[in-house]
């Protein structure tokens, strides 16, 4: 049996970004999706491709020109799939979120999306009453003034999955879905990739970008990268249009930043954020959870006055948090690569970054 160059568990955006790096390689590589691929958290997110903005509050600026990079790429190569997404925040009367510090960095966010060759408006720092006539929910709410800047919005998450998986199956790709991977272990030089139907496959090198399942596939000792508390992860719908243009960011109670955009004739609300044992027990949406979201969003922005009656659907995922944060659980802050011999892991944090992920994973093996 000739081994694959590379065997990709999962196909998330993560391992489908893989796999299309590959196949633009000429690797010959193999895919294993237990479910159907971009199934899963994958499709279940606020579909904001996000350009990097709140990554200027640490001066992190490679990030910030890493997801402007891959935010511009997307735009550019899914006009059909991809929108522009014109958003909004209220500004704070005093610290990071106020009108002096926020300037600055809009002004430091717009040369550098000049710099990455963004095709999306730069930035500005808005009046109060700016604010109030181009979305008339912020009446009142946004005295300090607002930030007004461009994401983009994915409006279809399997039109993406669909290119990226025609583009590595055009390659040496072979992707299985509905066959789970069950143990890794070394065969000499090689890796051996046992599948739930006990089918052996031989590969150069691994790359689990299982995510929150990563501790469910066996894996020969010491491979294993580091393991962050997982979160699961909820958006609501709601089958009212709260703004048809805007997406719209608010600050809620204990700095659980929320955000709403538009979804359809509807509005996507989230996310929100409870922290769940690792043993893998199915996940659900809980009425509970859904209440605390609907909640802390109308104290964010009162004038939606969501009502539970209006919620059509719960999105749900999972998400990598901090050990131990204090205040509550917080995202991981970067993606992590983790490479050992021939082993790579990945970990996800944004949809956005794939495309560089997927870079970064082919140079790494
Ligand atoms: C509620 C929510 C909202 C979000 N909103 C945004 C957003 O607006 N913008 C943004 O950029 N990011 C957002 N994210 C983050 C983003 O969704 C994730 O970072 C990204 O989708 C993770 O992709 P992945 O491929 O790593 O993982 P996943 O999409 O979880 O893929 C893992 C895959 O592995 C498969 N699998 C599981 N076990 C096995 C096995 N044994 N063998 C083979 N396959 C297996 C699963 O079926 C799944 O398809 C959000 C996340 C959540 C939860």
């Amino acid at each position: 049996m000739q081994p694959f160059d590379l065997i990709i568990l999962g196909g998330g955006i993560s391992g489908l970004g893989v796999a299309r790096e590959a196949a633009r390689r000429g690797k010959r590589a193999l895919l294993l999706e237990a479910a159907s691929c971009c199934g899963a958290t994958s499709n279940n997110t606020l579909r904001i491709i996000h350009g990097g903005f709140r990554y200027l509050q640490h001066l992190d600026l490679p990030r910030v020109c890493k997801s402007l990079l891959d935010q511009a790429a997307i735009v550019r190569e899914e006009p059909d799939a991809v929108a522009p997404l014109p958003c909004v925040m209220p500004l704070s009367p005093r610290g990071l979120k106020s009108r002096i510090p926020t300037s600055c960095a809009a002004l430091m966010y717009g040369a550098l999306m000049r710099a990455c060759r963004s095709p999306l408006p730069s930035p500005a720092v808005i009046s109060a009453a700016e604010a109030a006539a181009q979305v008339p929910l912020l009446r009142g709410l946004a005295t300090h003034g607002a930030l007004r800047w461009h994401d983009a919005l994915l409006l279809d998450p399997a039109r993406i999955a669909g290119r990226l998986r025609a583009a590595a199956c055009a390659g040496p790709v072979t992707i299985l879905e509905h066959t789970a991977a069950r143990a890794v272990s070394r065969a000499g030089e090689l890796f051996e990739v046992r599948d739930a139907r006990d089918a052996v496959h031989l590969g150069r090198a691994v790359v689990n970008t299982l995510g929150p399942f990563l501790g469910t596939v066996e894996l020969p000792r010491g491979l294993a990268g580091s393991r962050p508390r997982w979160c699961k992860g909820i958006n609501i719908t709601i089958s009212r249009q709260l703004d048809s243009t805007f997406g719209i960011g608010v600050q809620g109670a204990e700095g659980r930043l929320l955000f709403c955009v538009p979804r359809g004739r509807g509005t996507a609300i989230g996310t929100w954020y409870t922290p769940i044992a690792n043993d893998g027990s199915p996940l659900g949406p809980d009425p509970g959870e859904i209440a605390a979201l609907i909640d802390a969003f109308n104290a964010a922005l009162p004038g939606a006055n969501v009502r539970a009656s209006e919620v059509e659907g719960v999105d749900l995922g999972v998400l990598p948090m901090l050990a131990d944060s204090p205040g509550g659980p917080r995202l991981v802050a970067n993606e992590e690569i983790h490479v050992a011999g021939g082993y790579v892991e990945v970990l996800s944090t944004k949809y956005t970054t794939f495309r560089t992920q997927a870079r970064r994973v082919l140079r790494a093996i």
